[in-house]
């Protein structure tokens, strides 16, 4: 459940690229704030500064200005403390190594034991049982994310950010991945920020649902999403679901007048 503590906390966040002489202006004063354990989407148009929003959380990018805390640490102290888990668009699984070898890499970059009994869970609860020792390049593609899924989750973390992590699936398997998805969460909600394009998904998914403008981005409107948990995939058919779904693209592509 969400607790009352704060989980994201970004405020003024501003960042200016230089390119040479030029200087690209990605991000102006974002600011954003969510309970600890809640799910937090971020819409908007391409190039409107989503992934660095994220890469500054994570600490692969730094701030021109402003802050980020996620549950009250800094994006340093939440790399050493281990207490984030990440995953890319891109599954970037390492192609020599094994399901298994993957899911424990970010335990041996961290110096820390790996559990069994854990590995065997989240291989169960990512549904890859069987496949143990195969390589990235004898799966499919929902699979190489589903192991990417898992080895964002192998530090048990109490931060967890996902940059669009089923944008190059199909339909369909984005779909079920996304229940997977809730299911996992559900089971230890960490203070999310999910990058996505799935208007659909980030309603189901999530607590908040942050829109940005066209660059330099900033926060459009952040909406909350009011359906209750646990949420199922019937409830994409209610006239609720509808509601905030017809909101979230007016503000995308309606009133901001994005395209
Ligand atoms: P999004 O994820 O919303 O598509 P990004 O955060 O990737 O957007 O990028 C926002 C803007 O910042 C884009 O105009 C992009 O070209 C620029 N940008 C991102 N990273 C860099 C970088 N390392 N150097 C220069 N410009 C960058
Ligand atoms: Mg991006």
């Amino acid at each position: 459940m969400i607790g009352t503590s704060t989980g994201l906390n970004i405020s003024g966040l501003g960042k200016t690229f230089s390119l040479g002489r030029k200087s690209v202006e990605a991000l102006t004063d974002v600011t954003l704030e969510t309970p600890e354990g809640s799910f937090l989407s971020l819409l908007g148009p391409s190039g409107c500064g989503k992934s660095t929003v994220l890469r500054i959380l994570a600490g692969l990018d730094t701030p021109t200005t402003g802050t980020a805390l996620v549950n009250g640490q800094s994006p340093a102290e939440l790399r050493t403390r281990h207490e984030l888990g990440i995953a890319f668009q891109d599954s970037a699984l390492l192609p020599w190594r094994s399901v298994v070898s993957n899911i424990t890499l970010p335990l041996q970059v961290a110096g820390l034991p790996s559990d069994p009994e854990l590995i065997a869970d989240l291989v169960k609860l990512v549904g890859l049982e069987g496949f143990e020792k195969a390589k990235p390049a004898q799966l499919s593609g929902g699979m190489r994310q589903r192991v990417s899924i898992a080895r964002s989750l192998v530090v048990k973390p109490s931060v967890l950010l996902l940059d669009e992590p089923f944008g190059a699936l199909d339909d369909m398997t984005r779909q079920r991945l996304n229940l997977e998805l809730l299911r996992i969460w559900t089971e230890k909600p960490a203070t999310t920020l999910m990058v996505t394009h799935g208007i659909a998904e980030a309603v189901f998914l999530s607590d908040v649902v942050a829109v940005m403008t066209p660059r330099p981005g900033r926060v459009l409107e952040v909406v909350s999403i009011d359906l209750p948990r646990p949420r199922t995939p019937e409830m994409m058919r209610t006239p609720e679901f509808h509601k905030l779904h017809d909101y979230l693209s007016g503000l995308l592509f309606g009133r901001a007048g994005v395209a």
